[in-house]
C-alpha cells in the first residue's frame, strides 16, 4: 500500500555518474507514470581532480548530461517540468565554476563527499574524529553562505561512524541547521540513507542516515525539509525507502516542502 503520493523529486541521478542506471528520459518516464508534476535530475558533477578517486560524471561526458536533459524537457513539456541540476561538493577555489554552472542549470545541490583535511582529500564516509567533523560542518556552512546552492543534500552524513552524540557534535547539529535557515537552504531526507542501511561497500556495512538526533533538532527549529529519493535508479522515485523517509518526516513534525522554489 503506498502510504504518501508525492508529486516531485529534486535528487534525481542518471547512467552518466557510472553508479546508477537509467538515462534522463528514464526516471522522467517514471516520474510521469507516477503523476510527478516536477523532476529535478542532479546527477554527481564532473570535477576532474575527484575523477580518479570518486565514480562520477566525467568531464567528457558532461555535453551528453545537457544534450539528454535538452531532449527530455522538449520531449516531455506538456507532461511534466524538468529542472536541471547537479550535485557538487563546495571547494572554496571553484567559486567560478559554481557560478558559470548557475548560468547552465536551475539550481545546485551541495552534497559534500570530501573535507579537505590539510594536504587530505578524505571521503566523508570516513569522518570519525572531532576535528574532522568540525571541517564537515566549516565546510557545509562556508558554502550555504555562497548562496549558490538551493539544498544540502544528506546534511546528517557526517554523522555516520558516530554512535552516541555528546554535547559538542548536537551543537554542530544546530549550527548547520541555523546557517540552513540563514540562507534559505532546504535540509534533505534522503531515501537513500534509509535504503541504504543494509548496504555493503569494499566489505564495510554502512550505518544508518538519517540521524534522528539530527532531525530532531530540525523539528524543534522548524527549519524548511526536502523529502529526495537520491535517485539511482527510476524504480527509487517511488519506493519503500521514500515511504519511509515521508512516514519519519510526519512522525518527527518535520516542515517538509513540497515544491521547490526558484528565485
Ligand atoms: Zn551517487
Ligand atoms: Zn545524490
Amino acid at each position: 500500500m503506498r502510504i504518501q503520493n508525492y508529486k516531485a523529486n529534486y535528487h534525481t541521478h542518471c547512467h552518466l555518474c557510472n553508479h546508477a542506471i537509467g538515462t534522463v528520459e528514464d526516471y522522467v518516464v517514471k516520474a510521469i507514470h507516477n503523476g510527478f508534476q516536477a523532476i529535478g535530475i542532479s546527477d554527481h558533477a564532473p570535477l576532474d581532480f575527484l575523477e580518479e578517486r570518486s565514480l562520477r560524471m566525467s568531464v567528457d561526458d558532461y555535453p551528453k548530461y545537457i544534450k539528454e536533459l535538452k531532449h527530455a524537457i522538449v520531449h516531455y513539456l506538456e507532461y511534466i517540468l524538468i529542472y536541471r541540476s547537479l550535485e557538487i561538493e563546495y571547494f572554496p577555489f571553484l567559486h567560478e565554476h559554481y557560478q558559470d554552472l548557475l548560468t547552465q542549470l536551475d539550481y545546485l545541490i551541495l552534497g559534500q563527499h570530501y573535507i579537505q583535511d590539510g594536504d587530505d582529500l578524505k571521503s566523508v564516509f570516513k569522518i570519525r574524529s572531532l576535528n574532522e567533523l568540525k571541517i564537515y560542518k566549516d565546510t557545509v556552512i562556508e558554502a550555504m553562505n555562497t548562496g549558490y546552492f538551493k539544498i544540502l543534500a544528506h546534511p546528517d552524513i557526517f554523522l555516520i561512524n558516530q554512535g552516541a552524540l555528546s554535547q559538542e557534535i548536537l551543537d554542530m547539529c544546530e549550527e548547520i541547521i541555523d546557517v540552513a535557515i540563514e540562507n534559505n537552504v532546504l535540509l534533505e531526507l534522503n531515501a537513500n540513507g534509509l535504503r541504504k542501511k543494509k548496504h555493503k561497500e569494499d566489505g564495510i556495512w554502512y550505518p544508518k542516515y538519517p540521524r534522528n538526533e539530527f532531525w530532531e533538532i530540525v523539528s524543534q527549529k522548524k527549519a524548511k525539509t526536502i523529502i529526495s529519493a537520491d535517485a539511482h535508479d527510476p524504480n527509487h522515485l517511488v519506493d519503500e525507502a521514500m515511504d519511509e523517509a515521508y512516514e519519519l518526516a510526519r512522525h518527527l513534525s518535520l516542515e517538509v516542502e513540497e515544491e521547490l522554489v526558484l528565485d
